[in-house]
C-alpha cells in the first residue's frame, strides 16, 4: 500500500468570480486512484460563502483526477461542491448542470498578467514600461524580464505531466501578459482542466512572489491590451457536414443570443470588448475571416474547407468560467437546426 496525497480542490461561492479552493487528505491505495477509489469529502462552507455558519458543512464530490507533479505521491482531486445530503448540487456548482457533448471539442487561450507588488511583472514603479509592440511572443530581457519565461515553462511541465491537454504558449502584447492553450472534447473535460491549468499556475507562482491577475482589464481604459479567454469550438457536425447554410444560421443565433453568452463570458468585459485593442465592441455581435476585431473569427481554414470545421468566439475573458462559457456555447449551437432541410423551418 502507498500513502497518497490527495488535494481535493473546488470552487467557492464568491461571485461574479469564484476562487479555487483546496486541502489535502493522506489515503492508503494499493495503486494510484481512480475516480471510484475517491470517497467523498467535506468542508467549512460557512468559511467559502458557501453556507451559514450554524450549518456548514458541504460536500466534495471528486469528479476528475490527475497526477499531482509536484508532490511524491500527489492526486490532484477536481470536485463538486454538494449540498449536505451529498446528491444536491450546491447552488454554487455550475458544472452539475451544463451542457455536454463529446462530439464538441474546446481550445480555450488562457490570457493573464504576472502582478508584482502590485502592478504587471516589469512595470516600473512610477509610470509605464516602453509601449506595446515588441512583447507579444517577444525574446529577450527587455521584452520578457528575468523569470516570466523560467514560470511559463515550469507550468506547461505540470500540466503535460498531470495528463493536461496544453496545447501551447506565448507572451502576449502587454508586458507582464501570456497566454497558454488548453484543448478538450467534451465541455466537462476541457473546462475542468482549464480550471486545473489555473489552479497550477496560481499555486506554483506562490514561491516567487508572484500573483495572477486574471481581470479583463487590469490596466483600465489606456493603451495597454486587456485579457480574453477566446473559445474555439467545433461540433462533430460543423466539422463533417458544415456548408455556409448552417454557418449563416449558427451566426444568427449567436447574433440573436449576444446578452445570453455575455451573460457568462466573464465580468467587467464591456472594459475590454471596446472595439480597440483587437476585441469587437460588447453590444454588437459580429463575425469575420480572418477578423480578429470581430466577435467570432472564422479561420480561413474553415472557408476553405466548404464551411467546416472549428471557429472561434473572441469575446469570453480572462475570468470567465469555461464551464458556463462551453454550455453557453452547446445551448446556442442546439438551438439551430442541422441540415439543409431545416434550413426553411
Ligand atoms: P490564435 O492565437 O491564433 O487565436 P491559438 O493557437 O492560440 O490561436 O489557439 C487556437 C486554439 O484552437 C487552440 O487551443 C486549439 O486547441 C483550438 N482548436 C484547434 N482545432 C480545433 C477544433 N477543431 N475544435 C475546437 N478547437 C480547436
Ligand atoms: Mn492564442
Ligand atoms: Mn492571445
Ligand atoms: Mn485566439
Amino acid at each position: 500500500m502507498t500513502k497518497y496525497k490527495l488535494e481535493y480542490i473546488w470552487l467557492d461561492g464568491y461571485t461574479p468570480v469564484p476562487n479555487l479552493r483546496g486541502k489535502t487528505q493522506i489515503k492508503e491505495f494499493e495503486r494510484f486512484p481512480t475516480l471510484d477509489d475517491l470517497p467523498l469529502w467535506g468542508f467549512d462552507g460557512s468559511s467559502t460563502m458557501q453556507a451559514e455558519g450554524s450549518n456548514s458543512d458541504c460536500v466534495l464530490m471528486p469528479v476528475a483526477v490527475y497526477p499531482d507533479p509536484a508532490r511524491k505521491n500527489g492526486v490532484l482531486v477536481m470536485c463538486e461542491v454538494m449540498m449536505p445530503d451529498g446528491v444536491t448540487p450546491h447552488p454554487s456548482n455550475k458544472r452539475a448542470s451544463i451542457l455536454d457533448d463529446d462530439g464538441a471539442w474546446f481550445g480555450f487561450e488562457q490570457e493573464y498578467f504576472f502582478y508584482k507588488d502590485g502592478r504587471p511583472l516589469g512595470f516600473p514603479e512610477h509610470g509605464y514600461p516602453s509601449p506595446q509592440g515588441p512583447y507579444y511572443t517577444g525574446v529577450g530581457f527587455k521584452n520578457v524580464g528575468d523569470v516570466a519565461r523560467e514560470i511559463v515553462e515550469e507550468h506547461l511541465e505540470l500540466c503535460l505531466e498531470a495528463g493536461i491537454n496544453h496545447e501551447g504558449i506565448n507572451a502576449e502584447v502587454a508586458k507582464g501578459q501570456w497566454e497558454f492553450q488548453i484543448f478538450g472534447k467534451g465541455s466537462k473535460k476541457a473546462a475542468d482542466e482549464m480550471w486545473m491549468a489555473r489552479y497550477l499556475l496560481l499555486r506554483l507562482t506562490e514561491k516567487y512572489g508572484i500573483d495572477i491577475e486574471f481581470h479583463c482589464k487590469p490596466l483600465g481604459d489606456t493603451d495597454w491590451n486587456g485579457s480574453g479567454m477566446h473559445c474555439n469550438f467545433s461540433t462533430d457536425y460543423m466539422r463533417t457536414v458544415g456548408g455556409k447554410d448552417y454557418f449563416e444560421r449558427l451566426m444568427a443565433q449567436f447574433d440573436k443570443n449576444l446578452h445570453d453568452h455575455i451573460d457568462v463570458y466573464g465580468p467587467d468585459n464591456h472594459m475590454r470588448l471596446t472595439g480597440k485593442h483587437e476585441t469587437a465592441p460588447w453590444n454588437k455581435f459580429s463575425y469575420g475571416v480572418a477578423d480578429r476585431g470581430a466577435s467570432i473569427r472564422v479561420p480561413h481554414s474553415f472557408v476553405k474547407n466548404d464551411y467546416k470545421g472549428y471557429l472561434e468566439d473572441r469575446r469570453p475573458n480572462s475570468q470567465g468560467d469555461p464551464y458556463a462559457i462551453a454550455s453557453q456555447v452547446l445551448k446556442t449551437i442546439s438551438e439551430v437546426p442541422v441540415g439543409k432541410a431545416s434550413a426553411a423551418a
